[in-house]
């Protein structure tokens, strides 16, 4: 119950146990053109190039960045935490002219704020994280897509955390690329990265001026394994991830989009209304909390270091330390896909109650 990996859910856990497929097989092109259609569905889009990337959430947002940039781009990126750190530093090593725009951790990106700079300056790409795991933080990012609404920029957005716990409409909010991860809500081990990319990024990446500065990440070699009648080989990818992808995208779906972000939300809940009976308090206005992961402000005189310890070792259970200038200073607690039920919920909270009262 911390900040991801979640627990994995048994039919998962099945599907990764079956055989192995060659990556040619037309069995599993099949797998592979529902799992493109499947993660259509669940990040909202009709992208074309909408594929898992092998690797973990980290890779999506490489893919991301070494596609989009070239040397000498101009990048904004909206920080509030250290997902939006960690893009700033991805940028910049491509030879991005990156400017950070920083807002406190543990608020949101504010909008006017942003609309002042775009007032200013022209970017190639604006990259934020959606749901900001270091912090709790869910960010603006349909009002951040309004305002690019009539530029050229694309809009880059890391949903790592928010695919599977709570909407992504990819089309309806105007973003250009966007990625995620198999072991936050999707409820999958890690090693799987769902990326999509606009035909309007895919234009771009056809015709850079210079080629992707990364074999194995670029989409326009990678697109000839994944598009088309005659597969080429680029890659073998991680196929047993990929089943482990396909039964979560099923699982979401047979359950309902709607069913799973309210079960999410509901959960949430009743944490943060136990979290303030205690007389605790969350990190985030209400209004921006992620209801997938939930950052708990420690109070003065209880070690949060001791008490994880004490979760782990007395109940079996995980939850996450603050990191970067919070940490010390708050705990998370992760309520992703497979996780997200009241009765964990319950088992959390009388678990902290039991440790804390000793
Ligand atoms: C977990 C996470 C990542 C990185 O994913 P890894 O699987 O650890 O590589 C990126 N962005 C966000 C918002 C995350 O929560």
């Amino acid at each position: 119950m911390g900040a991801g990996p979640s627990s994995v859910a048994p039919s998962t856990y099945y599907a990764l146990s079956r055989s192995t497929l060659g990556h040619l097989d037309p069995y599993f092109i099949k797998i592979m053109d529902e799992v493109k259609e499947g993660l259509r569905t669940i990040m909202g889009t009709k992208n074309m190039l909408t594929v898992p990337m092998s690797g973990t959430g980290s890779i999506g947002m490489e893919a991301a960045f070494v596609n989009m940039v070239e040397y000498g781009d101009k990048v904004l990126v909206l920080q509030n935490g250290v997902f939006g750190q960690r893009m700033v530093d991805v940028a910049s090593r491509l030879g991005a002219e990156v400017t950070e725009l920083a807002f406190e951790w543990g608020t949101p990106v504010d909008i006017n704020r942003v609309a002042d700079k775009l007032s200013k300056e022209d970017y190639k790409i604006v990259a934020v994280v959606y749901a900001e795991t270091s912090t709790g933080v869910r960010n603006p990012v349909e009002e951040i897509g309004k305002l690019l609404k009539d530029k050229d920029t694309f809009f880059l957005v890391d949903a790592v955390t928010a695919l599977g716990g709570m909407p992504v409409e990819v089309d309806k909010w105007g973003i250009d690329i966007c990625y995620s991860g198999s072991q936050k809500c999707l409820s999958c081990p890690p090693g799987a990265s769902p990326i999509t990319f606009s035909d309007r990024a895919v234009e771009f990446i056809n015709n850079r001026k210079s080629p992707v500065p990364n074999w194995y990440l670029d989409m326009s070699l990678l697109t000839k394994y994944w598009e088309g009648n005659t597969r080429v080989y680029h890659h073998t990818p991680p196929i047993n991830m990929f089943y482990g992808i396909y039964q979560a995208i099923h699982n979401i779906l047979e359950e309902g989009m709607e069913t799973v972000y309210n079960r999410h939300q509901n959960v949430h809940e009743q944490l943060v209304k136990g979290i303030e009976e205690m007389g605790w308090e969350m990190l985030v206005d209400k209004e921006y909390r992620l209801p997938m992961l939930n950052a708990i402000v420690v109070p003065e005189g209880i070690d949060e270091a001791a008490l994880r310890d004490k979760l782990l070792k007395e109940y079996n259970t995980e939850i996450s330390a603050g990191l970067g200038t919070l940490s010390g200073k708050i705990v998370r607690i992760g309520l992703m896909g497979y996780n997200a039920q009241p009765y964990n919920v319950e088992f959390v909270l009388k678990a902290i109650k039991e440790i804390t009262s000793k």
